[in-house]
């Protein structure tokens, strides 16, 4: 029997102890927010997504040699004598193509030590951090603007310049060469 009321005891005991912790917190004020529909405030300077305005990009490469876990990859084309790529908001001359600008989202650690050497700022963090994806691959971020042909064109046409520039090489080294040699055979007709 004594055993009976103590297990009633208990039962309505816990039940106070248990109602007291939910009166309590009934004034206190709430540390829950209602995500998504609320946001907390983000830091000053919190790293999140990276962004690159390609506008002012003159593909140094700086940033993806700064990159400790090797996340972006950049390939540019040096651009043709006639064509003209105009300057970066900061002044800086554009010579090059930029056919390739892949940042790995996924590798990245947001170190931030891509955004430091960049000499035109064009390289950040944003505040967007709401970018998961299901699929690993859609975290690949391809930031070149060129169009698929043109990232080919640009290839071709700087190869195909490089190639007039050896041929016109080498026929100049051979013109040369024979324009030596008749004046070395005239030098021998005049000892003879
Ligand atoms: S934040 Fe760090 S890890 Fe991410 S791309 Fe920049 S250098 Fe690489
Ligand atoms: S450091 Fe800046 S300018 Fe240079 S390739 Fe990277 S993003 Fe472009």
């Amino acid at each position: 029997m004594k055993e009976y009321l103590n297990n009633i005891w208990s039962a309505i005991s816990t039940i106070f102890i248990g109602m007291s912790v939910t009166w309590k917190h009934m004034f206190v004020p709430s540390v829950t927010i209602q995500y998504p529909d609320v946001k907390l405030d983000l830091p000053e300077r919190e790293r999140n997504r990276l962004y690159v305005n390609m506008d002012d990009c003159i593909g140094c490469d700086q940033c993806a040699r700064a990159c400790p876990v090797n996340c972006i990859e950049i390939e540019t084309v040096k651009s043709l004598p006639e064509e003209d790529l105009g300057k970066t908001s900061n002044g800086k001359k554009k010579a090059l193509w930029v056919t390739k600008f892949d940042i790995d989202i996924a590798k990245c650690c947001y170190c931030q030590l891509c955004v430091f050497p960049c000499p035109t700022e064009c390289i950040y963090m944003t505040d967007v951090y709401e970018f998961s994806e299901y699929e690993r691959e859609n975290l690949l971020y391809d930031f070149a603007t060129l169009t698929p042909d043109e990232r080919v064109q640009k290839k071709i046409n700087y190869e195909k310049l490089e190639a007039e520039k050896a041929a016109q090489k080498a026929a100049a080294a051979e013109a040369a060469a024979k324009a030596k040699a008749a004046e070395k055979k005239e030098d021998n007709k005049e000892q003879n």
